[in-house]
């Protein structure tokens, strides 16, 4: 364990991902641009370009704007591969407004090798890592459970359904060791990235999905794939004493790998949204603000000099709950901040970057 494991720094690392321009926002004026690269790490927003001096800067652990999927996966994905062997929790979640490209990082493309996006490379690294070229390693399983949280409510995507009753919210619960967890979600073990693919697939087609203004295919929803990683080992000498006989141990060693696309982070007003529409958006808002507020409060038992530990609210929502091991503690985060470089959406566009800023300092 390296000293910034240690000194838990990093916990969150924060990346940007500015997506080029859609083809709607290049025909409003292809010029009306509110982010500008300055650096690999940094970019300002809000620039005019009749002045250079204007807008702010923003500075971050990697702004990506051009880079291919394999890029990003390079830089996002590969840490959490290693970090799953080395027994290490991480998460990575994608956050932004609706269409800024959350699902096109997290998943991509499914048929088509050079669009796939973190979920599928990750998978692929996980299970193509030679586990032989570590001798204490015998053996290793994946187990996936796939649910979104929908209006608070958790809806497993695994689960069977019959098309005549909708699918029933299932209850987060809490295991005294092991941590929150969702109290009857199907969990899949898979043996390979097709089989992965495979429910993936399905728990697509079973997600929610209520067009808006904004984008018609977009989600309103938290979409969670959690992948559970076993490694079994084998410790001690050899003696002969039969497969664990003498002074040899099989030892289970857990890992989480969470990947999350989160719900679109505009507020409701901006998509249109009426009745029903509006009452889920209020209720992702919720969400997604108590993951501001647990994101603010880790930030400041980081910078805090007090030696009262800062209380951070993970019970205020149903997705920072089941995050928590995830989030705090011992695990390694990615934030993906998504957005487009339109002018038109400056807004939003800013309130992704405070709201990623924020994360940073974790
Ligand atoms: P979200 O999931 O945030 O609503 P999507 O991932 O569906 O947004 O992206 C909206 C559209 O923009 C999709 O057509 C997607 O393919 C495209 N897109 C998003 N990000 C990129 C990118 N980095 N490069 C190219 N196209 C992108
Ligand atoms: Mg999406």
């Amino acid at each position: 364990v390296s000293a910034d494991e240690e000194s838990g720094a990093d916990k969150i690392r924060v990346v940007v991902r500015v997506r080029p321009l859609s083809q709607a926002e290049q025909q409003a004026d292809a010029s009306a641009l509110c982010l500008k690269r300055l650096s690999p790490q940094s970019l300002k927003y809000g620039t005019d370009e009749e002045n250079a001096d204007s807008g702010m800067t923003f500075t971050f652990d990697q702004v990506f704007w051009s880079e291919s999927q394999q890029q990003v996966c390079d830089k996002v994905g590969v840490s959490v591969v290693r970090n799953a062997w080395k027994g290490l929790n991480s998460s990575v979640f994608a956050y932004g407004q609706t269409g800024s490209g959350k699902t096109h990082t997290m998943t991509g493309q499914l048929d088509d090798l050079q669009g796939e996006g973190l979920i599928p490379r990750i998978s692929r690294s996980l299970f193509s890592t030679d586990a032989a070229a570590d001798e204490a390693i015998t053996s290793f399983k994946v187990v996936a459970t796939y649910y979104e949280i929908y209006n608070e409510r958790v809806i497993d995507l695994l689960g069977e359904t019959d098309a005549a009753s909708p699918r029933a919210a299932l209850r987060v619960r809490e295991h005294p060791t092991r941590g929150p967890f969702v109290e009857g979600a199907v969990m899949r073990e898979v043996g390979g990235w097709a089989d992965l693919a495979q429910l993936l697939r399905r728990g697509n087609r079973a997600r929610t999905v209520a067009s808006t203004k904004m984008n018609a295919a977009s989600s309103r929803s938290h979409a969670i794939l959690q992948l559970s990683f076993v490694q079994t080992r084998i410790y001690g000498a050899d003696d002969g004493g039969g497969e664990f006989g003498g002074g040899m141990r099989a030892v289970d060693r857990e890992s989480k790998i969470t990947l999350v696309d989160l719900a679109g982070s505009e507020r409701a007003d901006k998509t249109g949204v009426t009745g029903d529409r509006l009452v889920e958006s209020g209720n992702i808002n919720k969400s997604l603000l108590a993951l501001g507020s647990v994101i603010n409060a880790l930030a400041e038992s980081v910078t805090s000099t007090s030696t009262s530990s800062v209380f951070v609210p993970y019970r205020n929502s149903a997705l920072t709950w089941l995050l928590r091991e995830s989030l705090g503690g011992n695990a390694r985060s990615v934030m993906v901040a998504t957005l487009s470089p339109s002018a038109l959406q400056r807004e939003e566009t800013g309130s992704t970057l405070r709201y990623a800023e924020r994360a940073k300092r974790i």
